[in-house]
């Protein structure tokens, strides 16, 4: 697998442009500490260039006047064109920018992704008003009609498919598009928009902008010619986000942070519910706002279950994620290895019984690997169980029965996700109504399906992606009276 990368301009209105800064940032594969690509750095002159074609695209030319079933058709190709590339380079440079394994990457993230483009393709053509019967001399109904220009921005953890979250829907509403990928992992964005160009978008309907936070991000979050914010990231970049948004009054769905609880009833199938407190925290190396990274073990079978748990944890050894049997890679950056550890470091302090890894990793003398770890004994007031690691790090509380369960679950700013993991199906339905987040699996862990809505209860955001809310998120009603008198 050879490493092909996309071109590393500004995509604006359809042409690749250099950017108003002259400048360019370093793009780094962590698990080989290597320069991979060079970056155009945009800047705010830039921001007004790709809204200024966005509302063009918007307003005037073919999308604006394109018919549904043709806008399916264009989203529908994307698809097929990002599953055409994915094994070709798309997987291969997903990898190469986050360190995640080349598995997840090409068999999971990017096939995602593309059945996302599937699933909001059929719905362009079902997003529709109603009549409504108010007096018998009138004729009222509503017009559901897209938001305008729409400012998308993700962060690095999985940088294709939380972009194209936002993107499909947001095509399929009619909306125009600024994209601002995280400056960690701009490489798959960038590759979408050729992609977007070979299946024949057209100019100005997709933008992306490489850069920084602030300068970018922060530009477009006050641009008066952007109508809304579809953002995931850290739950306090949404704060300043929402605050910044507030002088334009723009609309902002926010997917934000998590320190989902993982709980296991004594009666639950150990084997299975192994496997998933397993993935559910070490999948994409820790680095997933779901991550089942508070594990709940009922006191009864805590010994039985902590001794499975760590026996499977010892198997997965952190490594070359490229290699196609790897299922642990390289943390995203230095830095986010560093917090990592020092995450480790505060565990210790704290008083929690570290029971595997806490420890960088040796993969070849390079890259920021980090041993899976857990801790047991902790406590829900530690920090290790109280803020979000975003990496291979599991809490292990203790709890008495369901009731304590339920408690200590809900004891968290966050509501993100949740499991349950119990052959009771009167517990299992209790549980999960009582639990305070968007998302709640019983039996399993981290399974996504692209016509289920996600998203936060709590400080992990508001707003839903994916299913049919995604596309109220993506478009405005209108009242149209017409009098019969
Ligand atoms: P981040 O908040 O640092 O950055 C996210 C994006 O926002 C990046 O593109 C960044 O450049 C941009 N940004 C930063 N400051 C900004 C500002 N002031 N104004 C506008 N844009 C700004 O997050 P991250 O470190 O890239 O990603 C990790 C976080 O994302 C974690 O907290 C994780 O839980 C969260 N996340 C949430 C979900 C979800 O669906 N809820 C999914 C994935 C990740």
């Amino acid at each position: 697998m050879s490493l092909r990368l996309p071109k590393t301009d500004l995509f604006i209105d359809g042409q690749w442009t250099p950017p108003s800064t002259g400048k360019s940032f370093d793009v780094v594969n962590p698990a080989t500490e290597e320069v991979i690509a060079k970056v155009a750095s945009a800047g705010a002159a830039d921001v007004d260039r790709a809204v200024a074609a966005a509302r063009k695209a918007l307003e005037e030319g073919p999308w604006a006047k394109m018919a549904a079933k043709d806008r399916a058709k264009l989203i529908w190709k994307l698809g097929e064109l990002l599953l055409k590339y994915n094994e070709g380079d798309v997987a291969v440079l997903e990898t190469a920018h986050n360190g995640k394994p080349i598995f997840e990457s090409q068999y999971v993230d990017i096939p995602h992704s593309a059945e996302c483009l599937f699933y909001f393709a059929g719905w362009a053509t079902k997003i529709h008003g109603e009549t409504i019967p108010t007096a018998p001399d009138a004729f009222t109904y509503t017009l559901r009609e897209p938001l305008g220009v729409v400012g998308a921005i993700t962060p690095w953890n999985f940088p294709l498919m939380l972009g194209i979250w936002k993107v499909a829907p947001a095509l399929a509403a009619g909306n125009t598009i600024v994209w601002k990928p995280a400056s960690l992992t701009p490489l798959t964005a960038l590759r979408f928009a050729e992609i977007s160009q070979e299946a024949g978008l057209p100019p100005g309907v997709l933008n992306v902008l490489t850069g920084f936070g602030l300068e970018v991000g922060g530009a477009m979050v006050r641009h008066p010619g952007i109508d809304k914010i579809a953002f995931t990231g850290e739950t306090k970049t949404g704060v300043q986000l929402m605050k910044d948004a507030a002088d334009s009054l723009k609309r902002v769905t926010l997917e934000l942070g998590g320190k989902s609880p993982n709980i296991v009833l004594a009666d639950a199938d150990l084997e299975a519910a192994v496997r998933g407190a397993t993935n559910g925290i070490f999948y994409g190396k820790g680095e997933v706002c779901a991550a089942g990274s508070r594990l709940l073990v009922e006191e009864k079978i805590h010994d039985e279950f902590m001794a499975k748990l760590v026996d499977r944890v010892a198997k997965l050894v952190p490594a070359d994620p490229m290699h196609p049997k790897t299922r642990l890679g390289a943390l995203v950056s230095k830095k986010q290895m560093e917090t990592v550890l020092s995450y480790v470091e505060a565990g210790k302090k704290e008083g929690a019984k570290l029971v595997a890894g806490g420890k960088r990793f040796d993969v070849g003398g390079k890259g920021y690997f980090v041993k899976p770890t857990v801790f047991d004994g902790v406590a829900n007031d530690m920090r290790i169980a109280r803020e979000e690691i975003f990496g291979p790090v599991l809490a292990t509380i203790p709890f008495k029965d369901a009731e304590d369960a339920a408690a200590k679950a809900n004891a968290t700013v966050y509501g993100l996700a949740a499991a349950v993991w119990t052959k009771d199906v009167k517990k299992a339905h209790t549980i999960a109504r009582r639990l305070k987040a968007g998302t709640v699996w019983v039996n399993a862990y981290n399974l996504y399906d692209n016509a289920l809505p996600f998203g936060g209860y709590k400080q992990s955001g508001f707003g839903r992606e994916c299913g049919a809310s995604a596309i109220e998120h993506y478009t405005q009603l209108k009242s149209v009276w017409v009098s019969l008198t």
